[in-house]
């Protein structure tokens, strides 16, 4: 399949040729056709599959045949969940348009409104934001929603994971009822299905994930670590080898990211943080040194899990597993993108981290290859996960909980703290 057999507005192929893309992804190949058919789309696609393009292409066909939007007044509205992601869309958006005349804005939280007045007041086709500061503009009356054509949502289920699906329903309440909607999403659990219920009726549903949650071309690894000294000497000695040219290490913590990003920067390493903390004009400026090559070594928490888009990640590094097992392919899904070869490690210690483990292999559907590193093995195993058990005492009303760990063999008890589950 071509680009051109989808039919799309010739400036359009030529500026995704001029992106170096040769023919449309699975995604963009069952999607484009949708949307330019007008139909409500539910997409689940795995990250890096191009989905981006398999709805900002059809969009601005679309908008390139006839109208124009008015002042504040948008004709298509994408949503994102972190700002990352809504800079790289909104980016993706300049790139596929760069032929057409076609007005597009960024609005998003942790920047200041003047230049977001300013873009409002004027007639504007797309914008693409994160749900906080859209909502705002809603209130002030410097955003109108009235005439929207199509309401995109992308990454679907980390917009709920992040808490958003009261200003999401809020924001599509502004819309009008007759419009087109699409909703893109890595993963299809009960509360992104039950939102696109909500949504939109009648929606095609296109399933490229088609339950295999990772990446086919992302290769899989899990170091087993006794402490963090341990965790900094694995990343040290992965960040000395050659093959990996660029990395995103995910941390759970800013100050963790922070800390790391020093031990390394002390080892003679191009690395920097990358957390909500920063401002955003920080967090693009650290973007930026990545895409130039001038940082190595990108330290990162959640919230740049999504976003993140530079080409060239050889490894993703789980310094600490992630909370939720979906987060690990989102994670991981920074490699390995659109074909190309990645590597994703992770680091696991404690009794925590087996439980965490245990659920993103099932979520994913396979057991991850453990390796060693000679000179740095683990001196002990993972530790079974914690297990929680209730105890009831006769006569006391209230249930009392007690914890107890399950000790892998040979492991010493902390006086006081463990107990051993038979
Ligand atoms: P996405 O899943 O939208 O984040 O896209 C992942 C990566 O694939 C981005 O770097 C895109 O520039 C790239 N990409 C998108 N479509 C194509 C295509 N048809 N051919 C090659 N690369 C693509």
């Amino acid at each position: 399949m071509s680009f051109e057999k989808l039919k799309l507005n010739p400036s359009i192929i030529k500026a995704v040729k001029k992106c170096g893309y040769e023919r449309p992804t699975a995604i963009q190949e069952k999607a484009i056709p949708q949307v330019l058919g007008a139909r409500n789309l539910v997409a689940s696609a795995n990250t890096g599959t191009g989905k981006t393009a398999a709805f900002v292409l059809p969009i601005l066909h679309r908008l390139s045949q006839e109208g124009r939007g008015g002042k504040g007044a948008p004709r298509v509205l994408i949503l994102s969940p972190t700002r990352e992601l809504a800079e790289q869309v909104a980016d993706a958006t300049r790139r596929y348009g760069r032929f057409l005349n076609i007005r597009s804005t960024v609005i998003l939280g942790g920047v200041s409104y003047g230049p977001q007045f300013k873009a409002l007041s004027r007639p504007i086709d797309v914008v693409i934001g994160t749900p906080g500061r859209l909502l705002d503009h809603l209130e002030r009356g410097s955003l109108d929603l009235s005439r929207l054509e199509i309401l995109v949502l992308d990454e679907a289920d980390r917009m709920l994971d992040m808490g958003f699906k009261r200003d999401v329903e809020r924001i599509t309440r502004a819309t009008p009822k007759k419009r087109q909607t699409l909703l893109f999403t890595a993963t299809m659990d009960r509360a992104t299905s039950s939102l696109a219920d909500r949504l939109m009726t009648n929606p095609v549903h296109i399933d490229v994930a088609s339950g295999k949650v990772t990446v086919d071309s992302i290769c899989q690894r899990i170091y087993l670590a006794d402490s963090l000294g341990h965790k900094k000497r694995l990343l040290r000695h992965l960040a000395s080898d050659k093959a990996l040219k660029r990395a995103v290490i995910f941390s759970a913590t800013k100050r963790g990211a922070e800390e790391i990003a020093r031990d390394l920067k002390r080892h003679g390493h191009r690395a920097a943080a990358l957390h909500g903390d920063m401002s955003q004009a920080a967090r693009s400026r650290t973007m930026a040194s990545m895409r130039r090559g001038k940082v190595r070594l990108l330290v990162a928490t959640d919230v740049a899990a999504r976003g993140i888009d530079v080409s060239g990640i050889s490894h993703v590094i789980n310094f600490d597993l992630p909370q939720a097992a979906h987060d690990y392919v989102h994670r991981i899904g920074r490699t390995g993108r659109a074909g190309a070869e990645g590597i994703a490690i992770s680091f696991a210690s404690g009794s925590k981290d087996a439980a965490q483990l245990k659920a993103i292999e099932r979520f994913i559907g396979m057991r991850i290859k453990r390796k060693t590193i000679e000179g740095l093995e683990p001196k002990r195993p993972l530790a079974a996960p914690l297990k929680t058990t209730r105890s009831f005492r006769p006569g006391r009303k209230k249930k009392r909980f007690s914890f107890g760990l399950k000790k892998a063999e040979g492991q010493k008890s902390r006086r006081g703290t463990v107990r051993i589950i038979k």
